[in-house]
């Protein structure tokens, strides 16, 4: 294999985001990314592109990735509510997802220096307080990607407060979610996909909690634009799983928390919520709508 990794900068990347950022970019290119690596992800990316085209259960099952931005969203899943159907022409847009996954993991792996280990597609467990029920809640999960670094390359690449370990979940998204992610105050404004709960869940299995973790955006409307990754403190990550924990206890014995994201964010979760006029994207935003429990 060529060795093409990004070598080491004047100054050390002051956090894990502009390291991330760097190893990606350097990766990308066509001149530095592994052709072996190249292939073995592409062959990885066809796999998962078939399985769109051919596969046809979806799996309705609370999960760390779907199910848990809201409480109520949670509830309604574990009582067997229908969730509805993905709109028919969503395969394209989950293909390219799948190809723009296997392709960043092949550009990490080829950039990355001596000293870092990165772990792609890894299979992780649920915490000990997840659900046992697997009819109710998947049991596995995968994360994107885990780095970890070596004493010495964490010295020459990064700043030595940073920690030692980063998890990492690429997300695909339009021009303008893209612009969004990197405005979002995360923590605080409205998590619609759930992010943050699916990698607090994560992060806790993997006992990585306390070193935060990165959303990293890619831009699949301009796929020349840089890779956006954003850090998620664990303060952040720990007051996420505190509430997923909570919306989890209340689905399990059956209490109805209500418009639970509504009363969080109010008018910010219409884009969600499908009110004031909004399409609205949760699953569960028609019964939610029939059986009021606020006023809107
Ligand atoms: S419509 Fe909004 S409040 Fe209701 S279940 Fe969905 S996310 Fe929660």
């Amino acid at each position: 294999m060529t060795e093409n990794f990004l070598k080491p900068p004047e100054a050390v990347y002051t956090n894990w985001s502009k390291f991330l950022q760097a190893v990606w970019m350097h990766g990308m290119s066509v001149s530095n990314i592994v052709p072996e690596l190249a292939n073995s992800h592409i062959d990885a990316a066809a796999d998962s592109i078939r399985e769109v085209f051919t596969k046809r259960n979806e799996a309705r099952t609370v999960r760390p990735s779907a199910f848990l931005a809201c409480a109520r969203q949670t509830y309604y899943s574990v009582r067997g509510e229908d969730a509805g159907k993905m709109p028919d022409n969503i395969g394209s847009t989950f293909a390219v997802g799948h190809l723009l996954h296997e392709l960043s993991y092949a550009a990490v792996e080829s950039a990355l220096p001596p000293g870092f280990v990165v772990e792609t597609e890894l299979g992780v467990g649920m915490p000990r307080w997840w659900p046992t029920d697997e009819t109710k809640f998947n049991q596995r999960g995968r994360v994107d990607m885990l780095i970890s670094s070596g004493e010495s390359a964490h010295n020459k690449f990064l700043s030595p407060d940073e920690p030692h370990t980063m998890l990492v979940d690429f997300k695909t998204m339009g021009g303008f979610s893209y612009r969004k992610h990197g405005k979002t105050v995360w923590g605080e404004d409205p998590d619609a996909f759930g992010y943050l709960a699916q990698l607090a869940v994560y992060a806790e299995s993997l006992n990585v909690i306390d070193s935060g973790a990165i959303i990293a955006g890619i831009n699949r409307d301009s796929l020349t634009q840089p890779l956006l990754p954003r850090y998620i403190t664990s303060d952040a990550l720990r007051a996420e799983l505190d509430r997923v924990k909570i919306a989890i206890e209340m689905a399990v014995e059956g209490s109805d928390p209500g418009e639970e994201f509504l009363v969080r964010h109010d008018k910010d979760a219409y884009f969600q919520c499908g009110r004031g006029g909004k399409p609205g994207y949760c699953a569960f935003r028609e019964v939610c709508k029939a059986n009021p429990t606020r006023e809107d």
